[in-house]
């Protein structure tokens, strides 16, 4: 055991631990009282284990309640040993049926959406998997916590109930008492110790006194030990709390998070420990600090044993459902007793008591106590209805409690309304017995806001955030309402009719005080002061939407109980309607010889509200009559007779009339909350039950009125009926142009009312006005939408209605209207629309809001000219009307509508008309055109005897009545035809003309009576012309969009190129890739002879380089002594090559990065965008932009997408993020370059060579011995020391390249310095070169692993800006030897050369071969030799030495690969018999073990190791010909350029390396012999060969991102079992994933902040610093985000890989749909991060999107 602090725990608990558990249970066995002698134990023991100290200690604490507390107790239960007496009850018991898994926080669940009865229904991912759900529609949801697995739940599946495991085997009977396995004594002594420990928990839970107990519980003598107790709520926040326990009790921030940690998790916590004035004080400071501008924190100062007991109590009930969970028969007594009514406690139970004081406990012990009852009492088939009625009973009490607390919906106890009221025969038994719909209804009325107007209706107050909180509380009885009507009764009894009717009756009530809420009048003259309240009206409206709909399906599903709630309706709505505006005196219209009274209200001066719900429920059952054929089937039991049709027709009215007002600019001056107001009205989420409605009650109205009374109420309340009675008034406003405002007003009104007109004959695809089904109402949304565009799933999701359970019906109908195209590597699927379903396209279609219609229109004019078809866009054929709605077709013939149908027509003839648009225009000629369909349609149906009454043809020909004498409409129609100013429409009248001759000819059919045709020939003649006029129209109209698109070109080119980048930049990429290597395929030289280095190099002449700034548009030619031309670029640390992600530079000021290590654990990359400056023109832009950002920064303290103070800036053409320049240089100088005069035989051989060097290189050293730290050796005369002929040590070459390449050259490698070693920029350090060579070595890796990994082959497939990049990175790190010190340099050099050929300098030990990455060492080596070649006038070339020590390391390497080789074995078999390579590497290999010590294994095949060394090295020979090709600038041949078998052997010829590799050590074995055996001979590789250390073995595999699942629930599953790993166990709430090394991180959290460089980072921030050199790249697994991250301010958000079935992504998780790994995008997210675009991506999109700036990236 563990040593505590206190002196006193030990002894105590040595002394308790000696208690019998087993001693205790017999006498309790033998008790009389049982409760007072197990009172007394507690009473005696508890204080002594629990809450001893100022922390608790659980591990001591659990042991010893476990032993002395818990223990007795199982003696006592089993009456035996508890290990032996748990395993009989545990086998004994029959496995639930029900799964019953409780949710932790985060889990995954799902819900089928065929088969669950409801959304709620779900199930656990164990279940899930072996259910038949997954394989149907599912729906996968991460918990938040609570709830449980619906597995086995008969009620809550349509199918499937059960999975795999909780299948019931056949055998089993369905019930059966649980208590039948348990013997008569053991269920006694369950009774009475359940009965006693309940009790006592529940007692102790809801104990409310500080310092005393309950009796029997007092301890024997109480001790002056206190706690100061937090407790947590919901309106301090974190910050405040820890920043006041600092100040109250003194503790260090640590500790205050942790408190306030466990407060916030737990609900309370103990912050001090002491004597009752200690802790005393400790409050008074809280509540002090806290109380300022809120209620205070709460504190309690409790007294230890209180404490204690309350702990116990906790333990007690978990105790109790780990006990219950061994058998079914322990639940059932355990249910038993928690509902049994207590004669002493005014009947109530214990479980009623818990509920009753859930408001009061803390969050900890809520959740034990629901989690017990959902274990047992929801557990139990029984016990769950008898439950269920006791919490129906407290309903009320619980929901008023739970209003007025402040804590989540997740701990209350009415929580728990999920699990009761969605299981049917429960809610139904409720709802019978226990009146649960009306309770609910009513305790809903009771808690929303008291207020209301003089009419009794709500009223509002500001919706404050107060408010808002109170509101959405209160809201939650709406949801569990939803729970209880969600699924519909099959059968219904009296009872439930009875219920039923009394709680619609109750929300007639509520929609009562609805209706007519929020009035608005028109404001004149001023605009309104203040923006009136209408958000809580709408939420409240939004709410209950639902509920309304499940209301009327309910009434549907019972003809009675439909009857009955229609009367109720209708007198409800009497009851509304007599209101104020019906007070007035009627007046008389009078229209074409009609007369209708009308009542005296103008939208435009009276009151209007758009809250009408009781009106809007009446037309939904008046519609549901005609769909149940009630109406037809019981007509006399209908109240038909007390309606008023005019009367019911009114308010919907005025609300349409409203919002024509509204669009016609009329209301200008009420502000936003009416057009917010309006919005919502035809919004998705509302219209169903606001404006769908309403047009339904106008229909249903109008069916019942005579069509012209309807059409002249119609233009009183349009305020149109004096304009339409005055026939003058065309011409009237034509000519006075004074008032142009009311002018345009009455036309948008007009163009409104002939809308309003269309819609009511018009709209029949609800199911009950029209003949149609569901399904067709679907399909023709879905069709309306899709004629606007092509949509995602998620999109028609999103436009269409969801019903209750979140279903839009969509999936059923989709297939049979629509395509589906997958989607790309972005972007996502669309669904297109069938061609034949766009004959269906109404473009006056009811959904559509303006921007729709005019999008649709012209999308679908588009449409049909590309098929070759007119431009008319008729109106669709439609369903006919269901009979109660049949008399509405006779509008589209009436006197009225002729009436007004004339007199628009008339003024669009008139000549100089000006009172009409051509939106009325068109209109008009759609509703002529539903005239004459309705007409053919009857026409086709009509047989022999039935007489159509429908006759619009003959009346349009008619002309009009006197006096006017006016032409009729059809010749109107034909003189408009050829109106040079309707151009637009001219399509459309032909169309109607056709139809209407098209009728007419099946009339004279009908009538066989032959009529001449009038206008056969005039018509004829007349299309050609048209057609003539149409083709150059359209010519004109062809140029000038083209004209228009030009200009618009280059305004939107850059707009474009934003928002299309990576589109852009791909296509411009692989131009510029084409383009980029086509002269390099044209050599001079035949391709099989071209060599990239050594004195037989490949001679090149390069061409001269012109190039533009892109900044001051000038060209240039790239010559040594001209002005500096850059390329802009970006410097980033990389891991991306690491093999050791735990390795890091830990000491920069100090590291030695002279030899990279074989691990390449962190390198240095250079990339850039390609685009090219002069240098002068990008120091003056940089100048600009810093300080344009200082000024910035000092206004607006902003952050931006680049740190400008450290040299960031965006590339000025493509924004790309870049942090410095490089310059561009001509092919590599070096001073001897010309002379390659020698012939091929003088060249030394590598002995000869490596003599002379070494003589040149002590030489150089005794200089530097006589003169450190300087260089100028131009006087150093070398006294004393001998030089080697030919070497002039004095001679200094002189700098070829202009001031300002060398000035760039030192920014660059200043630059690189700075970022690669993260130190302060010192262009002095002798480290600089180092870091230039090292970020060319390393970038050209990175380049090579990219395209192996892509199977690219190595040349002629990197874009163009790469291969600038990495051209232009070759030769200035070839370059920079001239802008350092060479001494410096040329130690360097001598450093490196030590590696593989010892010096005589002992002071530093070289690492040994195995420590080294040969390519790093190779560039560095060729690249810092020109300093000691520069003193050489031998006359040997500087090829010669490059060649040399290219064949050097190239030997050494091999030696490398076949140390590492893999010691076994591998099973390839061998292809062919060895040869000379294979018999060459054997002995090479011999010889190897034989320098090593023999501790190699031996390995009997050459042809294997001939193998390892092929494949070994081909990335090292790779990297090689990129760096001589860009060195040298010598072509490629074209095989390389492919991919092909033989590259190994192409790419030896063009390095000069013998095709047989092998034979290089042959030819050098003098030198290398030697060589070799001191390389085996290091201590380093001695070590290894032993075994006693790793090493890289090669070739070095490649990096990828981890292995994603392919299914998402996988990750969700796998980080909600992810714990924190800071805090002890507790679930992480953002559990986010590396993608670049697999761990999971617990982000966004103050628990795993740590602290980096001074500041507080989040764990991600922290993670990237060891894992990615500061760049991260992760998956937000519960968000199902991918993060981007690069150092601290910079961050963004990319989309997922997951995909679902319809090709989207579900970022938030909000949708819900399976989702799959889509592998082509992560492809894609890995080749950026291969790329090391990371960073540039973050750039990008901070730029996009300026909100992505803010946030703390660092904290996450
Ligand atoms: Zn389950
Ligand atoms: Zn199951
Ligand atoms: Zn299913
Ligand atoms: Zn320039
Ligand atoms: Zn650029
Ligand atoms: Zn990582
Ligand atoms: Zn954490």
């Amino acid at each position: 055991m563990a040593a505590t602090e206190s002196e006193e725990v030990p002894s105590i608990s040595k002394f308790l631990m000696d208690c019998s558990p087993k001693d205790i249970a017999l006498n309790w066995l033998q008790a009389t009282d049982l409760t007072k002698d197990v009172y007394h134990h507690l009473a005696c023991n508890v204080p002594k284990i629990y809450c001893r100290d100022s922390n608790p200690n659980p591990l001591n604490e659990e042991m010893l309640a476990q032993h002395i507390l818990l223990g007795p107790m199982e003696w006592y239960l089993c009456g035996e040993d508890p290990a032996v007496g748990m395993t009989k009850l545990e086998k004994a018991n029959k496995s639930s049926q029900l799964c019953g898994r409780v949710f932790k926080i985060g889990e995954p669940t799902y819900s089928c959406r065929d088969c669950a009865v409801d959304p709620t229904c779900v199930l656990c991912m164990e279940c899930f998997l072996a259910s038949v759900h997954r394989e149907h529609r599912y729906r996968m949801t991460t918990s938040s916590g609570g709830g449980f697995c619906d597995c086995g739940d008969t009620e809550a599946w349509k199918q499937g109930p059960y999975c795999l495991k909780h299948e019931p085997s056949g055998s089993d009977a369905l019930e059966e008492d649980p208590l039948a396995h348990l013997s008569e004594d053991m269920i006694g002594r369950a009774y009475n110790i359940f009965a006693i420990v309940f009790k006592y928990a529940v007692d102790m839970l809801t104990w409310v006194e500080e310092d005393r107990l309950p009796s029997g519980l007092e301890p024997l003598e109480k001790e002056d030990t206190y706690y100061c107790m937090l407790f947590n709520d919901e309106v301090h926040t974190y910050e405040q709390v820890i920043y006041t326990l600092q100040k109250a009790v003194n503790c260090t921030q640590k500790e205050a998070v942790s408190f306030a940690t466990t407060v916030d998790r737990d609900g309370r916590r103990s912050v001090r420990y002491g004597d009752f004035q200690y802790c005393e004080q400790a409050k008074t400071v809280i509540v002090r600090n806290t109380s300022r501008q809120t209620k205070p924190l709460k504190v309690q100062v409790m007294h230890s044993s209180v404490v204690a007991h309350q702990a116990f109590a906790i333990k007690l009930l978990l105790w109790l459902s780990q006990v219950i969970g061994y058998s079914g028969g322990l639940r059932r007594i355990l249910c038993q007793v928690g509902l049994q009514q207590r004669p002493d406690e005014d009947h109530s139970s214990l479980v009623d008591k818990l509920m009753l004081c859930d408001s009061k406990l803390w969050k900890g012990a809520r959740n034990i106590y629901h989690q017990l009852f959902m274990s047992s009492l929801l557990m139990d088939l029984k016990y769950k209805k008898l439950f269920a009625v006791r919490f129906a009973k407290n309903y009320e009490r619980l929901q008023t409690d739970y209003v007025n607390d402040d804590h989540d919906r997740e701990f209350s106890v009415t929580d728990l309304s999920v699990q009761i009221f969605t299981v049917p025969s429960l809610a139904r038994m409720l709802i019978t017995e226990e009146n649960l719909m009306t309770t609910i209804i009513q305790t809903f009325m009771d808690h929303l806001m008291r207020q209301r107007d003089s009419h009794g209706r709500f009223q509002f107050e500001r919706y404050t955030a107060i408010q808002a909180f109170k509101f959405r509380r209160v809201q939650s009885l709406i949801g569990d309402l939803k729970y209880v009507l969600v699924s519909k009764p099959t059968e219904w009894t009296d009872k439930l009719r009875e219920k039923f009717l009394e709680g619609f009756e109750v929300f007639l009530q509520l929609l009562k005080r609805m209706q007519g809420m929020d009035p608005v009048t028109r404001q004149v003259g001023q605009h309104i002061e203040m923006e009136p309240e209408w958000e809580a009206a709408f939420t409240l409206q939004m709410k209950l939407t639902h509920i309304i709909s499940m209301m009327q399906e309910w009434c549907a599903s019972d003809e009675r109980v439909l009857i009955e709630a229609y009367r109720k309706c209708l007198i409800v709505l009497l009851q509304c309607q007599s209101g104020p505006c019906d007070g007035e005196q009627p007046i008389t219209l009078n229209m074409c010889g009609h007369s209708l009274d009308s009542i005296q209200y103008r939208v435009s001066q009276h009151q209007v509200s758009i809250h009408l719900p009781v009106s809007r429920l009446f037309s939904g059952l008046h519609v549901l009559l005609s769909k149940t054929e009630v109406a037809y089937r019981f007509p006399e039991l209908l109240p038909l007779s007390e309606l008023s049709p005019p009367l019911l027709i009114e308010h919907p009215l005025h609300c349409m009339v409203l919002c024509a007002q509204v669009h016609a600019g009329m209301w200008r001056r009420n502000g936003f909350s009416l057009v917010n107001q309006i919005y919502y009205y035809h919004n998705v989420k509302c219209r169903v039950e606001m404006y769908d409605k309403d047009l339904i009650m106008l229909q249903a109205g109008a069916s019942m009125m005579d069509p012209n009374h309807f059409l002249m109420t119609i233009l009183c309340r349009f305020e149109l009926f004096h304009i339409f009675n005055n026939p003058d008034y065309g011409k009237r406003f034509g000519s006075e142009h004074t008032n142009k405002d009311i002018l345009q007003q009455n036309n948008i009104l007009i163009e409104e009312m002939l809308h309003l007109i269309m819609m009511v004959v018009g709209e029949r695809y609800t199911a009950g006005v029209g003949q149609v089904s569901p399904d067709d109402e679907i399909k023709r949304e879905i069709v309306h939408q899709l004629c606007i565009r092509p949509m995602a799933h998620s999109e028609l999701v999103k436009a269409l209605p969801e019903d209750e359970n979140r279903e839009t019906g969509m999936e059923k109908v989709i297939e049979s209207v629509a395509y589906f195209k997958k989607p790309g590597l972005t972007g996502r699927g669309l669904y297109e629309l069938k061609r034949e379903c766009a004959k269906e396209f109404n473009v006056f279609f009811y959904h559509y809001s303006r921007a729709d219609q005019s999008k649709a229109e012209e999308a679908q004019r588009k449409l049909r000219k590309q098929n070759g078809e007119d431009t008319a866009l008729p109106p669709p054929v439609l369903p006919h009307f269901c009979p109660l709605f049949a008399s509405l077709v006779n509008i589209l013939q009436s006197d009225v509508y002729l009436y007004i149908l004339r007199t628009v027509l008339q003024w669009v003839v008139e000549p100089n008309g000006h009172a009409w648009t051509e939106s009325m225009l068109q209109r008009v000629l759609h509703l002529i055109g539903m005239s004459l369909l309705e007409e053919k349609q009857q026409l086709e149906s009509a047989n022999e005897d039935s007489d159509f009454t429908f006759n619009f043809t003959s009346k349009v020909s008619r002309p009009g009545e006197a006096p006017e004498n006016s032409p009729s409409i059809l010749a109107m129609l034909e003189t408009l035809q050829n109106a040079p100013h309707l151009e637009v429409y001219k399509d459309m009248i032909k169309w109607v003309l056709k139809l209407f001759g098209v009728i007419k000819k099946m009339r004279e059919r009908s009538n066989s009576t032959p009529v001449v045709e009038i206008e056969g020939h005039s018509v004829e003649e007349c299309l050609r012309d048209k057609d003539k006029a149409d083709r150059k129209r359209k010519a004109e109209i062809a140029r000038l969009r083209r004209e228009k698109i030009m200009a618009q070109m280059s305004e939107m080119q850059r707009h474009f190129i934003d928002e299309n980048r990576e589109l852009f930049q791909q296509t411009l990429e692989e131009l510029e890739a084409s383009s980029s290597t086509a002269p390099d395929n044209n050599p001079i030289v035949p391709d099989a002879a071209l060599i990239a280095l050594g004195p037989r190099q490949t001679k090149v002449f390069e061409k001269k380089q012109v190039v533009t700034c892109i900044l001051c548009q000038e060209e240039q030619e790239i010559k040594v002594n001209n002005k500096a031309m850059v390329l802009a670029s970006f410097v980033q640390r990389s891991t991306v090559l690491s093999k050791n992600r735990t390795r890091t530079i830990q000491d920069p000021e100090n590291y030695d990065p002279l030899f990279m290590q074989p691990d390449l654990a962190c390198g240095t990359h250079i990339g850039s965008c390609g685009h090219i400056m002069h240098a002068h023109c990008w120091q003056s832009y940089f100048d600009a932009v810093q300080a344009k950002e200082q000024r910035r920064q000092q206004r607006l303290r902003v952050h931006t997408s680049y740190d400008v103070e450290n040299g960031e800036f965006l590339c000025p053409l493509c924004e790309c993020l870049s942090n410095t320049v490089i310059p561009l240089l001509p092919s590599s100088w070096s001073p001897q370059s010309s002379d390659n005069s020698k012939s091929f035989s003088s060249v030394p051989t590598l002995s000869q060579w490596l003599k002379c060097t070494f003589q040149q290189l002590n030489v150089l050293r005794k200089i530097q011995e006589k003169q450190p730290a300087s260089d100028n050796p131009s006087n150093a005369s070398p006294e004393g020391i001998e030089t080697p002929e030919g070497f002039r040590p004095d001679i200094k070459p002189k700098n070829p390249y202009s001031d300002s390449i060398k000035e760039m050259l030192t920014t660059l490698a200043t630059a690189t310095y700075k970022v690669g070693l993260k130190v302060h920029p010192n262009d002095q350090d002798p480290r600089v070169p180092i870091m230039c060579w090292g970020s060319c070595a390393y970038t050209i890796q990175a380049t090579e692993r990219f395209l192996a990994d892509e199977e690219k082959p190595l040349f002629g497939h990197l874009p163009c800006r790469q291969d600038d990049c990495l051209k232009t990175l070759t030769r200035f790190a070839a370059s920079h030897w001239t802008v350092s010190f060479l001494s410096v340099v040329q130690q360097h050099y001598t450093r490196l050369l030590s590696v593989l050929v010892p010096d005589d300098d002992k002071t530093q030990i070289p690492p040994s071969i195995l420590d080294v990455d040969m390519f790093h060492l190779l560039v560095s080596l060729v690249l810092s030799f020109p300093t000691v070649h520069c003193h050489d006038f031998t006359g040997v070339s500087l090829a010669v030495g490059v060649l040399h020590l290219f064949h050097l390391v190239t030997m050494a390497h091999i030696v490398q690969i076949l140390l590492t080789s893999s010691t076994e074995e591998n099973n390839m078999d061998q292809e062919s018999t060895d040869g000379d390579e294979e018999a060459a590497a054997f002995t090479l290999y011999d010889k190897l073990r034989q320098y090593s010590g023999s501790a190699l294994n031996f390995m009997a095949s050459g042809w294997h190791l001939w193998q390892y060394v092929k494949t070994g090295i081909m990335p090292y020979l790779r990297c090689s010909a990129l760096f001589f090709h860009y060195l040298n600038g010598v072509p490629v041949p074209v095989e390389l350029q492919e991919n092909g078998p033989h590259h190994f052997e192409l790419l030896c010829r063009y390095l000069s390396l013998p095709v047989n590799l092998m034979s290089l050590f042959q030819t050098n074995s003098d030198t290398i012999e030697p060589l070799m055996q001191r390389w085996c001979g290091a201590a380093e590789v001695q070590s290894f060969v032993k075994g006693e250390r790793t090493a890289i073995s090669y070739p070095r595999e490649s990096n990828k991102l981890i292995d994603l699942p392919d299914d998402y629930s996988c990750l969700i599953n796998r980080a909600s079992c992810f714990t924190c790993p800071k805090s002890g166990g507790d679930k992480s709430r953002a559990p986010t994933l590396c993608l670049v090394c697999g761990g999971m991180l617990c982000s966004q959290s103050y628990c795993c902040q740590t602290e980096l460089e001074g500041e507080d980072v989040g764990a991600c921030t922290a993670h990237t610093y060891t894992c990615g050199c500061g760049v991260g790249i992760f998956l937000r697994v519960r968000e199902s985000q991918v993060l981007f991250l690069a150092g601290k301010t910079k961050g963004c958000f990319y989309p997922p890989p997951y995909l679902d079935d319809y090709g989207e992504t579900d970022q938030g998780l909000r949708r819900g749909n399976p989702l799959h790994l889509c592998k082509e995008r992560y492809r894609k997210l890995q080749k950026l991060w291969q790329q090391h675009s990371i960073t540039e991506e973050i750039g990008h999109a901070q730029e996009a999107n300026q909100t992505l700036v803010g946030i703390d990236w660092q904290h996450l």
